[in-house]
This record gives structure tokens, sequence and C-alpha cells, in this order.
């Protein structure tokens, strides 16, 4: 008896000297990394251009019927005239039609560039919701010390941003040792493959490889959105894929006074639940690892232990983050029914039935997998699953490396310039631009430079999408101390 009490007591002291090492081990990742002032920024100058550029109504449509392109050539005019130093200094080529792509040659040809993507395209707002606007979505108003209307967060801030940080380094008489792209492609809302990808396949073809391209993505989450409790860079170094499914459920059609137990929608319900039940396994996939290696050192003793632990407590951590929606996306392949179809009248059965599910598509799987799941559920021979038509799979984006100079001082400078804050790897949910860059550059980083809260999560693509003016200075800083650090 004393002798099991005994090997015990040993096993305990050891499980705790083990834990308490790891943890000791643990340390924080982040620089220690003094606050400054940035450029001096004509912040006035710069938002009336946002302003202006607002009230352009570059609409992405899914039908591409329904596509504007004069509000684009107007986009494209504004920033030739609104920033001169730019135009002087700056080689431009205009890409199938729309999209724009600048270069700024550095006096190092040995350096590799590094190119800062954006797009020129905004969702529309969608009709049902005008009258909640407080301000018109197109109307650019400057009011209560913002700029309001779509596409100030998404994504003409970052358009704008790196254009005025160009504008202000050459007025400045600062010149590049390091070559600069600005890279915006026209449909990014659509998927990018008329824009974007025509962009980079041009700088393939001219052989241009960057070090790192910078995209939106990811924003300097505020205290109360990261997980962290302090606000945080998150610099998105991953982003999930995308595919569509349809299930067509088929059965025998009839008279509804004479039902069969099993008609098309009963079938196509059934389907649902199951795969609404059986979710694709949650993992603590590399991406997360990297996230909280960076986050978990600076988070409270309970969960620095755990996150230091993971051997140990692997599984309540991923429970954990099973918890919450936003978490539960980031460590598995979400599973979303979307549109259902099927009926045509009161007192008929009908042969056929329809669902389409999306998928958002965690690095590491891909979308062949997803369909096989989705058979392997649902587990019904009266059911087919396709690919939709209108919409080609993207798989999930690679990974991008945390331990490169390009990384370390995307994040610096976000700590120079937002005092307190702390970055961290992560994975982008959505799609961006980025994707089409996998192949020109070493490295693929997204990150948009503004602070948000949990009150502004809902603004982009939805309603008073809006951006403070003080932090739009902000992002011009950020865009312009990147070129600088980059070129020490
Ligand atoms: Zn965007």
């Amino acid at each position: 008896m004393k002798k099991i009490a005994l090997t015990l007591l040993v096993i305990t002291l050891i499980l705790v000297v083990c834990i308490g090492v790891n943890t000791l081990q643990f340390t924080s990742k982040q620089p220690n990394v003094a606050s400054i002032d940035g450029i001096e920024v004509n912040t006035a100058r710069a938002v009336q251009t946002l302003s202006a550029a607002i009230k352009l109504e570059t609409i992405s449509h899914q039908n591409s019927k329904d596509a504007v392109d004069q509000p684009f050539f107007e986009l494209a005019q504004l920033i030739s005239d609104r920033f001169p130093a730019v135009a002087q200094n700056l080689q431009k080529t205009v890409i199938n039609k729309k999209s724009l792509l600048y270069k700024w040659q550095g006096k190092n040809s040995q350096l590799k560039p590094i190119t800062f993507l954006a797009h020129l395209d905004v969702v529309p707002a969608e009709q049902g919701t005008l009258d909640q606007w407080k301000y018109p979505p197109f109307s650019g108003v400057i009011a209560e010390g913002f700029v309001w209307g779509r596409g100030t967060l998404d994504d003409k801030s970052s358009v704008l941003g790196t254009l005025e940080a160009v504008e202000h380094l050459i007025e400045s008489g600062f010149a590049p040792n390091r070559t600069v792209y600005l890279a915006f492609g026209h449909d990014e809302e659509i998927g990018g493959k008329q824009g974007a990808a025509k962009i980079a396949e041009y700088m393939a073809q001219q052989g241009i490889n960057s070090l790192f391209t910078l995209d939106e993505g990811m924003v300097v989450l505020n205290k109360q959105l990261s997980p962290a409790g302090k606000d945080t860079a998150i610099i998105g170094i991953a982003e999930k894929g995308y595919v569509t499914l349809r299930l067509t459920a088929h059965a025998e059609g009839g008279h509804s006074s004479m039902p069969t137990s099993t008609g098309a929608i009963g079938i196509l319900a059934g389907a649902i639940t199951a795969l609404e039940q059986n979710q694709r396994p949650s993992k603590f996939a590399d991406t997360v690892e990297e996230t909280f290696s960076f986050l978990g050192p600076e988070m409270g003793l309970v969960d620095r232990i755990m996150f230091a632990n993971q051997w140990l407590f692997g599984s309540a951590i991923i429970s954990a983050l099973e918890r919450k929606t936003s978490t539960a996306a980031m460590i598995r392949s979400t599973t979303a029914i979307t549109m259902i179809e099927g009926g045509f009248k009161e007192n008929a059965i009908p042969s056929q039935a329809s669902a389409t599910v999306n998928f958002r598509i965690l690095p590491g799987e891909s979308s062949a997998e997803i369909k096989k799941h989705v058979e392997r559920v649902i587990a019904n021979p009266a059911i087919s699953v396709d690919f939709i038509t209108n919409s080609t799979p993207t798989e999930p984006s690679k990974i991008s490396a945390a331990d490169t100079t390009g990384f370390s001082t995307i994040g610096r400078t976000a700590q120079q310039l937002f005092p307190g804050a702390i970055f961290a790897p992560g994975l982008v949910l959505a799609g961006t631009d980025s994707v089409n860059y996998q192949n020109s550059a070493e490295n693929n980083y997204r990150f948009a430079p503004y602070v948000l809260g949990p009150d502004d999560l809902g603004r982009i693509h939805g309603i008073n999408e809006r951006i403070r003016i003080e932090d739009y200075g902000l992002m011009i800083k950020f865009y312009a101390q990147l070129i600088i650090n980059m070129d020490e």
C-alpha cells in the first residue's frame, strides 16, 4: 500500500516538474519595441482623397453582365490626379483594363522587392438595408471623426493608404533601396481571377519574385477580441480554402393524398441533419499552433500552463476552442448549409430537392476530401453530391513562415505604431487575393493595419462601414514605416 502511494507521489511530482519546466520555457516572442510617432502625414488631405474614392461605385457583381467599368476608370484617374509624386516616380502598368500595378524602383536591385496588395472593388450595399445606413454607402461622408461608406475598411483604405505612404515618402526625399510594388486588383470580391491573377501572371512573366506580399485579411484585434486580452496584430500566414457542394435528393414524386414515407424533401432533410451533426474533425493545425506559440506566453497563468503543455492539455484546448464559432472555425473545416430548393405545388410531392452547402477548408485538407466526407456521412445512393458549376473550388493556401525577417518586421512595425500591442501569426478564415501570388513571392502575409473591436466586425460587407480618421492616419504611417524598416 505504502509502495503504491509512494509511486503515485513520485509520478505526480515528475508531472508537476515537467509542467513547470515547460511553462517556464514557454517565453514571450515579442521583441522590446519602443513606440514612435511615424512619418508626418497630412491627414486632412488624405481623408479628402479617401472620401472621393468611396464615392466611386467600383462594385463587383457576381454576374459579369452587371459589371460597370466607368467607376474603375474614374478611380484610376483620381489616383493619377491626387498622387503627383507617385505619378512622376513610379512606373504604372494597367492590367486587364481595370487593375493597376505600380513599381517604385529601388537603388539596390540585389534586394528582393516587397509587394503591397489591395483591391479596388467593393461589394454592393444590400438593397433592403439602405435605410439603416447612417450615411449613404457611397456618400463618403466625413463626420463624427470617421469617413463613412463602402470600402472604407475593405479595402480602399489599403489602396489609398499605401499610395499616401509612398507619396509622403517621396515628398520627404526618401528613395528606397528595395523595389516596392503596389498591386491593385479589381475583382477580389468575386474571386480575383481577372484582377490579381492577371497581375500575378504579368509579374511572373517579368521574372519578379517578391520577398513577401502584404495583403488585407487580418487586423489589430482590440483587447476585447484578442484571446490574449490585449491589442493584438494578427498577421495572416495562411487562408482557408473554399468549396460549395450541391446535394440533390431523388425520389418518386406524386400526389400528396397518397404520400410515400420517403419523399425527396425528407431524404434531403435527413442528409442535412447528418452533415450538421458530423462536422469535420477539429485539430490543432500548424497555423493554430503558431498562433498560440505567440499568444500563449502573453496570456494568464492558467492559459500559459495549458498552451505550454499541449501534450497533456491538447484535447481540453480543442474543446474550449470548439465552444465559440469564431475559434471553432480556426480548428476545423466548417460546414454551412446556405440554400435549399424543392417543391412546386402545395399538394404535389416533388421528385427532387436540393441543398447547397458551403465549406471553408482547413490548410492540410482538400476539396476532394470534403466531397468524400459528405458522401460518407450521407451514405445514401438516392442523393447525388456535386461541385456547383458556377464556382470552382479554391484549395487552402500554403502556410507562410512566421520566422522570417519580413514577418518580424511587419510585427515590429505594428508594435511601433500601436503602443502596447503584441503580434502573432494567424489563419485567415475568408479568402483574399493573396492566393494568386503564392508562386510569385517567398511568403504571403495578410494584415491591414487598423484596430477592430466587437462593434466593428459586422461593418465589413455590412451596414455603416466606416474608418476612424485617426486610424486612417495610422495606416498610412504603418505602410510608410514598413517600407522604411524593410530598407534598413
Ligand atoms: Zn477585401
